[in-house]
């Protein structure tokens, strides 16, 4: 046992013997004084000291100073002779119930903690590097990007990178909360913190330890509960402001009806009541632990929210503005016809590709997998990507325009025609028209689920921006069931757009975007909800975006919604079951139909009960379950 418990059986049972004495022996005051005064110390020493210390930091009006105060309170009314009866077994026990309350409250904020710590195990201590032939087991911050690892079956993978050898399925419940395992083979991308299945991989390390997956999303998860919500940050104001009303109030009752009305030491008792019952800590307490299992539960569903403040907003979301390209579809484009006017077909798909290996857009990188080793990047002499149009490239002394309709206009080129297939990508060669490349990309098969889910959650308006063609467009649009789709914007037409969406609010309502940070960074900070399809790897979005989801499955946005939504529930149940509770024992102490015992319930047990309420934040398992992403054969576009 430790001491805390020990002085608590020990104070407990000096109290019980006090309690014996005084209701069944009726035994003299300073016998009844020598059992509980120890008693009182035993059990509220700490609490008495903290009190002293705060008043010497200037940190007056606590609840240690509101407990001390009407405990001491007690005692020293007892003694007057005056007094009807000793008040020191209500002393004993404000004290002790609210030491029990106390400890209560550490242990699930501890546990709470815990297991957001537990979900958030992710990385591991150490990695198998394989090094001239051998392999060694080293720290994983000992390992550069380059070299290549082992994972074991079993083992969490500790750090991000692309598999070499081996076959195998990873679990990345960890990270993305998706329970299906993936298979995996040579090529594919890993990420730390998911877990090896099935049989030994090779992996080259892509990113250092400190830019892996799992720092990253820890540095997140520790950084968001440090970021209070509006709520939250009301409730502490709220307490500087209502403590100091509180004890004023006491005095008031002390005072003003005993020299009106006399009988000073009933209206004395009342007051110590009233400063018991007042003690704010069921608010104090359990609206920041709501946010902060709020917070937990979502990590646990692959969803990532930066800080108490984005988990409140959500709920008020009426209008929801969805960006094209890797968000409601894949953005893994896939070079399906190539159409040359002259040259071959190959020599127009090296050249696109040494124009666009410059450029991470998921068009250019289908363009660059396409070539495959063909084509070489050091001819390119300079190169430009012009935001929502393409590249410019100078190679091997030939201006390369690699793009759509627009970049073509710019250029001056004359193009001859658009195929209806997907994507046209054309190419220009020193201003003359070689033909183009038609890439198409895939909706996500939870994409339209993800739209109906969220009307159903009230959302009023959906919108699509994007800055592919009309055609494309409005096919995936019409076929997700989105309201209003604006097509062929600029990267810096999407952020005004957005904001003219912005503007049509209601007041106290919020609007959402939901992008994937290429090229879209800006709208994703300037909207009320940023939410970002970051997927693992886009800094740019991770660092703008409010709420990253994990595994950019839209159907992740439905439940942010309504997490959201239930622990705004959850805070404001809390709220008015504790004020209604307090207000009533306060009124009825006023008027004398309560006494100190009923204080205690009043302070401690609604403490309490909204500590318990506050936790099933934690629980997910009323949410809407998200369906994984699988990719079906006619969702192209
Ligand atoms: P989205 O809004 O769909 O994410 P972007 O703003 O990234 O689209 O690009 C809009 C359009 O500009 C693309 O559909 C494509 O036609 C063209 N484009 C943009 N970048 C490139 C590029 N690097 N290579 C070829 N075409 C590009
Ligand atoms: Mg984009």
């Amino acid at each position: 046992m430790n001491t805390f418990a020990l002085r608590m059986a020990a104070g407990g049972a000096l109290f019980a013997v006090g309690m014996a004495m005084h209701y069944v022996l009726g035994s003299g005051e300073l016998a009844q004084l020598a059992v509980f005064l120890p008693a009182y110390l035993i059990v509220g020493y700490d609490v008495l000291l903290k009190a002293f210390c705060n008043i010497g930091h200037g940190q007056v009006l606590d609840e240690n100073f509101l407990m001390t105060v009407a405990t001491v309170g007690a005692f020293l009314v007892s003694a007057v002779p005056e007094a009807e009866d000793v008040m020191f077994p209500e002393a004993v026990a404000v004290m002790l119930f609210f030491q029990v309350g106390e400890w209560f409250e550490r242990r699930a904020v501890g546990r709470t903690r815990e297991s957001i710590s537990d979900l958030m195990d992710i990385q591991s201590e150490t990695a198998h590097v394989i090094r001239d032939g051998r392999t060694e087991t080293v720290d994983p911050e000992e390992v550069s990007v380059g070299e290549t690892i082992a994972v074991m079956p079993g083992e969490r993978i500790p750090l991000d990178g692309r598999i070499v050898d081996g076959l195998s399925a990873v679990d990345t419940r960890a990270l993305t909360g998706e329970s299906l395992p993936r298979d995996v083979g040579p090529g594919d991308e890993v990420v730390s913190g998911t877990v090896n299945l099935s049989s030994r991989i090779v992996v080259e390390v892509t990113r250092e330890y400190e830019d892996s997956t799992a720092s990253r999303v820890l540095e997140l998860v520790e950084e968001s509960l440090s970021r209070k919500a509006p709520t939250e940050r009301f409730i502490t104001r709220f307490a500087r402001v209502y403590t100091p009303a509180v004890v004023l109030a006491a005095i008031v009752i002390a005072v003003v009806p005993s020299i009106a009305l006399g009988d000073w030491t009933l209206w004395v008792y009342r007051a110590l009541t009233f400063l018991v019952v007042s003690c704010p800590c069921a608010l104090v307490i359990s609206v920041p632990l709501s946010y902060f299992c709020g917070i937990g539960a979502a990590s646990r569903l692959g969803i990532l929210v930066k800080g108490g403040n984005f988990l409140e907003s959500p709920a008020k979301t009426v209008t929801v503005v969805f960006e094209k390209t890797g968000t409601l579809t894949e953005g893994r484009f896939e070079v399906s016809r190539v159409h040359s006017e002259t040259m071959a077909e190959t020599e127009l798909i090296r050249t696109a590709a040494e124009a666009e290996s410059v450029s991470n857009h998921p068009i250019s990188r289908s363009i660059v997998d396409a070539a495959g080793e063909s084509f070489d990047s050091c001819c390119v002499e300079s190169a430009e990507e012009i935001p929502g149009k393409g590249v410019r490239a100078v190679v091997r002394g030939r201006t390369v325009h690699v793009g759509n309709h627009r970049l073509m206009g710019d250029a001056g080129v004359e193009y001859c025609h658009e195929e209806v297939a997907g994507t046209n990508v054309h190419v220009a060669i020193d201003g003359t028209y070689m033909g183009h490349i038609v890439v198409s990309d895939i909706v996500k098969s939870d994409a339209a689920e993800a739209v109906s889910a969220l009307k159903a959650l009230g959302v009023r308006r959906t919108v699509m921006l994007s800055g592919d063609s009309a055609r494309i467009c409005t096919d995936v649009g019409t076929r997700l069931g989105i309201d209003e789709i604006r097509y062929e914007l600029l990267p810096s037409d999407k952020t005004a757009e957005l904001e003219r969406i912005m503007a049509d609010r209601p007041e106290g309502r919020t609007v959402a975007y939901v992008g994937d940070g290429i090229n879209d960074a800006p709208s994703l900070a300037r909207a009320d909800v940023g939410i970002a399809m970051g997927g693992l790897g886009s800094d740019a979005a991770i660092e703008a975006a409010d709420i990253v989801i994990m595994d950019d499955a839209p159907s992740k946005i439905p439940v942010c919604v309504s997490l959201s939504k239930r622990v705004n529930r959850i805070v404001l149940e809390n709220i008015v079951f504790a004020l209604a509770v307090k207000f009533a024992i306060l009124a009825l102490t006023l008027f004398g139909y309560t006494d100190m015992w009923a204080a205690v319930f009043g302070d401690v047990g609604v403490t309490v009960i909204a500590v318990l309420n506050a936790m099933r934040c934690m629980d997910t398992s009323r949410l809407p379950r998200p369906t994984p992403s699988v990719k079906t054969a006619d969702a192209s576009c």
